[in-house]
């Protein structure tokens, strides 16, 4: 197998000859078909987030065919087309996974992060934590839905019945989400970075109500905000966006700091809250749910060698959607 490795944090991957790694007990392994490119991917490669295994294959959006299997495995089969997301292992004893939180297990594995993941032409990954996903939808445009439409998901559900609903940062899981949102009757406005014209102009055609840029008000107070963009100083802006009672949901993994702000942003039971990673039951329903809406997602394909070209042409903000890399 082939993948492109993080050898060091903040140098570029490389390509990278390996042996076809054996499943072990309760483990695939899967010929990845896809493997969608997310901004926790740019976190990882600049060592914004704490552990990580190093050398390690990135990739939590992946798209695969199992072709092979551990001792112990249930409920797939050679040949089953699979989605494996971020979350790649729990605990199953803490009190978080006891409690129905297995997204804040206290000893988790993470997939392209803890274990290698799917920037691959091959990958591993525990059976119990991949989504069986049928054979409709391309591999291509199922795997930005394994991250950015999964944690979108949940933070979806967590900005509760807010009709009008803020988008912070519109890349690949607020393209998602817009869909989501409008197909369950919300109302939906855009904040991009400053005179990007073109993201605001995709977000309209998705159906949002408003777009504009991050530091203007909306033209009406929202019910609540989800924050895509990993921009610490959106957070009181977002406050001032939404009304008394308001929401405003963090949903990347990592933020640059949040500055000062005046109570009476906060006054009023206007709430912050964070979103952290995803639970299976997460996955089943929002599997369930994607082909109901009718998700298109936009994406963008590289070649799998691509993969440096891919994380900087996110970093730059180069492409509406989602990149996708295909081995
Ligand atoms: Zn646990
Ligand atoms: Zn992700």
């Amino acid at each position: 197998m082939h993948a492109m490795m993080l050898r060091q944090l903040r140098t570029p991957l490389t390509w990278t000859e390996l042996p076809d790694p054996v499943p072990g007990d309760r483990e695939i392994r899967v010929r990845v078909l896809a493997c969608g490119v997310c901004r926790t991917d740019l976190h990882v490669v600049d060592g914004e987030l704490p552990h990580p295994r190093l050398p390690i294959v990135p990739g939590h959006e992946i798209i695969g065919r199992v072709e092979s299997l551990g001792l112990g495995v249930t409920g797939l089969s050679i040949g089953q087309r699979v989605g494996i997301p971020w979350l790649g292992h729990t605990c199953g004893h803490c009190p978080y996974c006891r409690g129905g939180q297995e997204n804040l297990c206290d000893e988790p594995v993470f997939t392209g992060y803890q274990r290698h993941g799917g920037y691959a032409t091959a990958a591993l990954a525990d059976a119990r934590f991949a989504f069986p996903l049928g054979e409709s939808g391309s591999d291509v445009e199922l795997a930005p839905l394994l991250c950015a439409g999964l944690i979108g998901w949940r933070a979806l559900r967590m900005a509760g019945d807010a009709r009008r609903l803020g988008l912070y940062g519109f890349g690949a899981a607020a393209h998602v989400i817009a869909q989501v949102a409008r197909w369950q009757g919300r109302d939906v406005y855009a904040f991009t970075r400053a005179n990007d014209a073109a993201s605001q102009a995709f977000a309209r055609s998705l159906g949002a109500r408003w777009a504009g840029d991050s530091d203007a008000a909306p033209p009406e107070p929202l019910d609540a905000a989800i924050l895509f963009a990993p921009v610490g100083a959106l957070v009181p802006k977002a406050l001032a966006a939404v009304r008394k009672g308001g929401r405003v949901v963090c949903a990347g993994i990592h933020m640059s700091p949040i500055p000062s702000f005046d109570y009476a942003l906060l006054w009023e039971e206007r709430s912050i809250l964070s979103v952290a990673n995803l639970t299976r039951q997460d996955g089943v329903e929002f599997l369930d749910l994607a082909p109901r809406v009718g998700i298109h997602t936009h994406t963008r394909t590289y070649p799998l060698r691509e993969a440096n070209q891919a994380l900087e042409d996110l970093r730059a903000g180069r492409f509406d959607g989602a990149a996708v890399l295909v081995p």
